[in-house]
């Protein structure tokens, strides 16, 4: 489903709108779809007005050399997928503009502010919009985003990212400082759930129990324990169910292959497929027979960070 509940495979591209050019799991890029524009890549050359019309998630492929193509009847190049910006996907696309909450966090955030449809929902800060996106498509069609950040620049852009996307009649963005104003008075009790992604959260939380329902549900991010431990103390008088989770991501490559007695130590087994191929090969110059078995092989990718940060969850005392 994108935001506004349709669902992606129903869509058709149209001129304005932005995709998620797909080349790999780990090479895609947003894109804004224009007249006449053209997007240029190792796998060729690719004109806008060839997507328009296809339903999003479609293949599309190069024109090779520049002209023709597929659609065009032209000789094809390489392809890539056009993708709906869902908010998984914008999440791995979006202009860093700050440090951004992944997937892994806002699915905890989601879930556990017990987000639905119809919901009220403040954040502070903005940031990047990251996490903004996916609360948005939470709370869809009728809920509502209200979120602030103090930084006039990062605000106008976030602002920019959901009219793009599609998103403004779901989220308003404003310029305030939360720590030092707290929410604005026209959200008093107004809240179903409040997330701050803040350097010293504790400074809002008074009025952040001002703008809850009743059993409303706050949410803090913090990268650092000496935060999170600051923001329980002010949590207490108010607040009950005070819970943190730390967020800890290990990444593995993933690949299929074959082990040998030479290979076994280096790598981690999941477990062999369920049909064992067995056969019988030389082992390198020494000859020699080692058994070779096929199996899904993993390590954990060298570059993945572990700590991501804490997210502590506390409910409005009744
Ligand atoms: N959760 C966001 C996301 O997923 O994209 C990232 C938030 S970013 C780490 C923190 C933001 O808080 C920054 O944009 C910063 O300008 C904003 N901020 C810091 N202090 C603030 C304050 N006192 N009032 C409002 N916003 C503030």
């Amino acid at each position: 489903l994108d935001p506004a509940g349709k669902l992606s495979s129903q869509r058709r591209i149209a001129e304005g709108d932005t995709v998620v050019v797909y080349e790999r799991h780990d090479a895609m890029r947003a894109v804004a779809v224009r007249a006449g524009g053209v997007l240029q890549n190792r796998f060729g050359v690719f004109r806008h007005d060839d997507w328009v019309g296809r339903p999003f998630g479609s293949k599309v492929h190069s024109n090779a050399g520049g002209g023709g193509g597929k659609k065009g009847g032209g000789k094809a190049g390489g392809f890539v997928h056009l993708l709906a910006p869902t908010p998984e996907l914008w999440t791995l696309v979006l202009s860093h503009r700050t440090q951004i909450l992944y997937i892994a966090d806002i699915s905890l955030v989601v879930a556990y502010l017990e987000l639905v449809p119809g919901c009220v929902v403040l954040e502070s800060g903005t940031g990047s919009g990251s996490l903004t996106t996916s609360l948005a498509r939470a709370v869809a069609p009728h809920g509502r985003v209200h979120t602030f950040d103090f930084h006039e620049q990062r605000a106008a852009s976030a602002r920019e990212d959901f009219e793009r996307n599609g998103l403004s009649s779901l989220i308003t963005v404003n310029v305030r400082d939360i720590q030092g104003e707290g929410f604005p008075e026209e959200h008093r009790g107004a809240a179903d759930a409040v997330f701050l992604d803040l350097p010293q959260p504790w400074l809002a939380i008074p009025s952040v129990s001002l703008m809850l329902k009743q059993d409303g549900v706050l949410c803090s991010f913090s990268p650092c324990i000496e935060q999170v431990q600051r923001a329980c103390d002010a949590m207490r008088p108010c607040f009950t169910d005070i819970r943190t989770f730390e967020i800890l991501l290990r990444t593995y490559e993933v690949r299929d292959g074959s082990l040998n007695s030479a290979t076994a130590n280096e790598e981690a087994v999941v477990g062999p497929r369920p049909q064992k191929r067995k056969k019988f090969t030389p082992s390198g110059e020494n000859s020699g027979c080692t058994e070779k078995t096929s199996s899904v092989l993993v390590r954990p990718c060298s570059t993945a960070k572990g700590h991501t940060g804490y997210l502590t969850f506390a409910r409005l005392r009744v």
